[in-house]
């Protein structure tokens, strides 16, 4: 055989090789993390039964339905709204794999933003997975993108106006679906997911809304909760509470003036009372060293506990590093002192639940090995 017909045949099977790894690579990333919903879960829903324009697309997420035995009022949690942001992701599915409601319904969507967790990030370096050992095994989960996947919206505008009040931003943030409340049921895709979580707390007649974030070390609202001005006085209430746990939290008022945003929008559109907390994830800030699936769980890295000396934080920041069960820990004991206090103000439709480990029992009591996922896990299934 002619030399140059081998060559042409052994770049050609290389060639295929690489593109049927990548490829099988590209579509596992598409596979969704499997959940293990505990005895707490009552009904299994789709977003897109309360929009079904959203049906077989990336848009569509889980919601998972937690009725207690006793009437009373209804909170919905909005986890993986940014699929870079653990902490959000992993309390919606302790919330569903170990929360057991007594009073009320609790309705849990872990992915909000679905599409953003069958991608990463361009040149972030993020890890595509990280791993916790869970009372059931080894479990992965995803590490997605603060915004859908262009493959399921594209292209991006070079200016993006937000429907609703003609705010104008940068193109990208057309894929951020928190930057796109209340939605359209015409707009992109995105709008749609938005407004599909509209239609959920129109429809289900939710009261209280907790949508849970992380952010850089660096940026200013952090460890904090921002409180639309309707929720103002269950936030005032439930962080004294969080205070006396021992758990500094600030308290921000949503501007009116920044649109796209749940606690903005959901409480100028709907009935519900939104709050949005955020605690400090060093995977997705500008001063990290070394990215990887270790810096997702334990938070520790040099190079922020260096920008910490330097005044650059604004949160503390030591070679402890910030453990993903105090992040967790944070939002899950954010959303028991909140429904609390929201319990305490509304009697006749009080929300009441029990399962899940305190801040305490997760982040403060733990044995410091064991932080960065270990300790997690034994509240996972
Ligand atoms: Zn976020």
């Amino acid at each position: 055989m002619n030399k140059q017909i081998i060559t042409a045949s052994v770049c050609l099977l290389a060639a295929l090789s690489v593109a049927g790894i990548t490829g099988k690579n590209f579509m596992e990333v598409k596979k969704p993390d499997e959940l293990r919903p505990g005895p707490g879960v009552t009904q299994t829903k789709m977003l897109s039964d309360y929009f079904p324009d959203i049906a077989g697309t990336n848009a569509d997420s889980t919601v998972y339905v937690m009725e207690g035995e006793q009437p009373g009022g209804k909170m919905l949690v909005l986890g993986g709204t940014h699929a870079n942001e653990p902490s959000g992701y992993l309390a919606a599915i302790t919330f569903v794999e170990s929360g057991k409601v007594e009073q009320g319904t609790v309705f849990v969507i872990p992915r909000t933003c679905n599409s953003g967790f069958t991608h990463n990030d361009p040149q972030e370096g993020s890890p595509q997975y990280y791993t916790i050992q869970t009372k059931g095994g080894p479990r992965q989960f995803r590490y997605g993108s603060r915004a859908a996947n262009p493959l399921d919206q594209w292209p991006d505008p070079d200016v993006y106006v937000h429907a609703a009040s003609g705010q104008r931003l940068s193109g990208s943030e057309t894929r951020n679906i928190n930057r796109t409340y209340p939605g359209r049921p015409d707009g992109t895709l995105t709008e749609k997911a938005s407004y599909a979580v509209r239609q959920l707390i129109d429809t289900e007649g939710v009261n209280l809304t907790f949508d849970l974030h992380e952010a850089s070390p660096e940026y200013p609202v952090i460890n904090a909760t921002v409180a639309h001005e309707t929720a103002m006085s269950i936030a005032s209430n439930g962080m004294f509470e969080l205070q006396m746990a021992g758990i500094a939290m600030s308290l921000e008022p949503s501007p009116t003036n920044l649109h796209g945003l749940t606690h903005r929008e959901l409480g100028d559109y709907t009935d519900t009372l939104p709050l949005l907390m955020e605690t400090a994830n060093a995977s997705q800030g500008r001063l990290r060293g070394k990215t990887n699936a270790d810096l997702v769980l334990t938070g520790k890295d040099k190079c922020y506990v260096k920008a910490q000396k330097l005044g650059f934080l604004y949160v503390p920041y030591d070679e402890t590093g910030h453990p993903i069960e105090e992040r967790v820990g944070r939002h899950l004991q954010g959303i028991y002192e909140y429904s609390k206090a929201y319990s305490a103000q509304y009697p006749e439709s009080p929300i009441v639940y029990n399962g899940l480990p305190s801040y305490q029992e997760l982040f403060l009591d733990a044995d410091p090995s064991e932080l960065g996922g270990t300790q997690l896990g034994k509240y996972l299934n």
